[in-house]
């Protein structure tokens, strides 16, 4: 679906909402769509973390209660005013999340769930013991909220939250559109990758929980209002796993999936106690599960075979519900199942099974490209250096793991401006080297020099922006991102509009995001991908993923530009218009570094090789020198017969 249908369905649900007060006056049902609209803000926020950093939050009932509680306590110390105690929930639990990431991000998978699971209990066991200020088990009554001296009642309050939805979804969806939601994406696409190019994946992993807590905390400020009561025992491990099923049920990476997350975890358990309407709704989502899967086959999205499973079930679950008589004794195994299956089958949530079976062949945007500068002119700069000759000077590498010396006490010089070759057979040291250059290994001893400073100790994305750009032997690519994302997120670094400037749409960060898609179409016309720019990366053939490496390096305008085995897997007329691409490189200034077997690609491009072999090197010097060294010879075809 297309940019402009998304958002017409949006204002069209939008205006849906509005009315329903004023359609059905039952206050049963406004509070039903009130709660499902608040936790839908929530799991805008959750789902930039677990949708979009890939990572895992048991804490979020936790940050949900400390937005309840601002409100709470607030009102009864303070009697603080609805509109100050709305951003003030904000922003205490954006703290809070940041009290929570910057130590638990630095794990990762159980332990974080670990974690953040600790931390959710705990803001529940203070909430609970806190009593001087939360007024513990008792709880907090809070009256409707007062604005501008006009006390709201349920339906103006309704509204409020209306509008909140509407902003929340706005600003959310701009965050992701940003160079900060790229960066979000990218650390779970490739968390090496994005430290590379200059994404710190630690910073921007904190600064998605910090940005998530916010949405979290005005969630939970705007239920504090809509329950008029708070106690600590809503804000429980319960409440957590809903959200991350709502998260995973509705769809990640999908604003519509988190509302229809949010509708699932309000209605579902209201759905089960109804055998009527339990049998009305399954009819239905077997209809349009069907109806899916018709149209996706049809248009060759997906195989029938992946198809059957969803729809046998659902079906199965529509059938069921007729012959059950009595559904209270079955409500915990249906909703067990019916998360299972989805778990299951439907990865990418109900939203994603219908955006796939209805997605639209892309259309790439026109773009001028005749004004596209490339990125590369502008590399000039290390070019007239008054700097010293020698762009990079390592000495005495060791790099140790456990008893093995991958590479053992290796120096290498980079002459400013060339190519220098690292060959050497497999498992000699020269990925191994590569990823000390740029801060991935920490040596075990030696120095390493980068334009007069060293780069020891510095994180591998302080080394990228430093200037330090590299591709991976084995491609790195962010793969649910298009190809212009993966360069975009190399530009990262070009980005000076805070989070403000991306929720309004200022002319800075507009300017800015124009400027980088400009550059990012032009480098990738550089490596011949122009045609590919809205392509995901993963769709990508081999050979064009490893081009497309080289485009996101560039991106990082870096003075030395490390290549590992750009060339392998490439058909022959890949790797000419590859040695044509690496020859500009170097006319635009760069310094190359290229790892490659392929021997004739070496000695033709090459002004210097150094060869490794057991990690140690055993020579350097000029190409041809290089081809004639006897131990060069030896290492290449085993020992010389005697
Ligand atoms: P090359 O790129 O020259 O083929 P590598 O640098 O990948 O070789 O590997 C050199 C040696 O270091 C190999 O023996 C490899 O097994 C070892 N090695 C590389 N990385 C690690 C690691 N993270 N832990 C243990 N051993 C490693
Ligand atoms: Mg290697």
């Amino acid at each position: 679906m297309s940019n402009k249908n998304n958002w017409t369905i949006a204002v069209i649900g939008f205006l849906v909402l509005v009315m329903v007060p004023l359609i059905n006056q039952n206050p049963y049902y406004i509070h039903l769509i009130e709660t499902i609209m608040i936790y839908s803000i929530l799991l805008f926020g959750l789902d930039i973390v677990v949708g979009y950093t890939g990572q895992v939050s048991l804490g979020h009932s936790g940050l949900f209660g400390i937005g309840a509680y601002t409100v709470g306590v607030l009102f009864l110390k303070f009697s603080a005013p609805f509109w100050l105690i709305l951003p003030m929930g904000i922003a205490i639990t954006a703290l809070f999340g940041a009290v929570l990431a910057l130590p638990a991000l630095r794990v990762s998978g159980p332990y974080l769930a670990m974690v953040t699971l600790a931390f959710g209990t705990i803001i529940q066991i203070l909430i609970n013991e806190m009593t001087f200020m939360t007024e513990g088990p008792m709880g907090i009554k809070i009256p409707k909220a007062v604005f501008a001296g006009y006390k709201m009642d349920d339906q103006t309050y309704y509204w409020v939250v209306c509008f909140f939805l509407a902003l929340s979804l706005l600003v959310v969806h701009r965050i992701l559109k940003s160079q900060l939601g790229r960066a979000f994406e990218a650390l779970r696409g490739s968390p090496i990758a994005s430290d590379c190019m200059g994404v710190s994946v630690y910073k921007y992993k904190v600064f998605a929980f910090v940005i998530s807590a916010g949405f979290a905390g005005l969630a939970g400020s705007l239920y504090a209002y809509s329950e008029q009561y708070i106690s600590p025992n809503t804000y429980n491990f319960e409440l957590t796993v809903l959200f991350l099923l709502a998260t995973i049920m509705g769809g990640r990476k999908t604003r519509s999936g988190a509302i229809l997350g949010a509708a699932i975890i309000v209605l579902l358990p209201k759905l089960l106690d109804d055998l009527e309407i339990f049998r009305y709704v399954s009819s239905l989502l077997a209809i349009a599960i069907f109806l899916g899967a018709v149209i996706a086959v049809s248009k060759n999205r997906t195989t029938l075979k992946s198809t059957l499973v969803p729809v046998v079930g659902t079906c199965a679950l529509a059938g069921f519900s007729f012959v059950l008589t009595n559904i209270t004794d079955w409500r915990l195994s249906i909703f067990g199942l019916m998360i299972l299956f989805v778990v299951y089958y439907l990865q990418d949530g109900i939203i994603g099974f219908f955006k796939g079976a209805l997605k639209s062949s892309h259309k790439s945007e026109q773009v001028n490209l005749s004004n596209s500068i490339l990125a590369m002119s502008e590399v000039h700069r290390n070019e007239n250096s008054s700097k010293s000759q020698h762009i990079l000077v390592a000495k005495n590498i060791l790099m140790q793991f456990g008893g093995l010396k991958a590479i053992n006490e290796v120096s290498l010089t980079i002459e400013r401006g060339t190519i220098h070759g690292l060959i050497g057979p497999n498992g000699s040291g020269k990925s191994t080297m590569m990823n000390v250059l740029t801060g991935i290994y920490h040596p075990t001893g030696g120095q390493i020099d980068f334009e007069g400073r060293t780069i020891i100790g510095h994180t591998s994305s302080d080394i990228a922006l430093s200037g330090i750009a590299r591709t991976f032997q084995n491609v790195q690519l962010f793969g649910e991102m298009t190809a212009l994302q993966n360069v975009m997120v190399a530009l990262h670094h070009t980005f000076h509009s805070n989070l403000l400037d991306i929720a309004l749409h200022t002319p800075r960060y507009s300017r800015e995001e124009q400027t980088a898609t400009q550059k990012a179409l032009g480098l990738l016309q550089f490596v011949g991908l122009a045609d590919l720019a809205y392509e995901e990366a993963r769709n990508l053939p081999y050979g064009r993923q490893r081009l497309l490496e080289i485009a996101r390096a560039l991106a990082l305008d870096p003075h030395l530009l490390l290549l590992d085995e750009p060339a392998a897997g490439l058909t022959s007329p890949d790797i000419k218009e590859l040695v044509r691409i690496i020859r500009k490189i170097k006319e635009n200034g760069i310094t190359v570094i290229l790892i490659e077997h392929h021997m004739d690609m070496v000695m033709s491009i090459c002004d210097t090789v150094s060869v490794l072999d057991f990690g140690q090197k055993i020579a350097d010097g000029k190409p041809a020198d290089v081809q004639a060294d006897p131990r060069v010879i030896e290492a290449y075809l085993g020992a010389t017969p005697a």
